[in-house]
């Protein structure tokens, strides 16, 4: 590490450049407050969202996945009446 902890602590760096850093405070997902439980999310559900998102939606591709299990149940059953026939 080149830069040492003064450089953050010049006293004629403003307090409005500091504010924005200090002000992170709410939900990168939805901007709500963020509860000290779930840090840095809001709710346990904002941060499943967001670690979806880190999974490429995964999630979202998993769900999708019930509606074709079930054409190939259909699919499945057809072909059995078809043999039995
Ligand atoms: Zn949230």
């Amino acid at each position: 590490m080149i830069f040492t902890a003064g450089v953050f602590t010049l006293p004629a760096m403003s307090p409005a450049a500091v504010k924005p850093l200090a002000k992170r405070r709410s939900c990168p997902i939805c901007g709500k407050p963020i509860a000290a439980a779930h840090r840095p999310f809001c709710s346990v559900r904002c941060a499943d969202v967001d670690l979806s998102h880190w999974l490429g939606g995964r999630y979202r591709i998993a769900s999708e996945e019930e509606p074709e299990m079930d054409d190939l149940a259909e699919a499945l059953r057809a072909e059995h009446g078809l043999e039995s026939d």
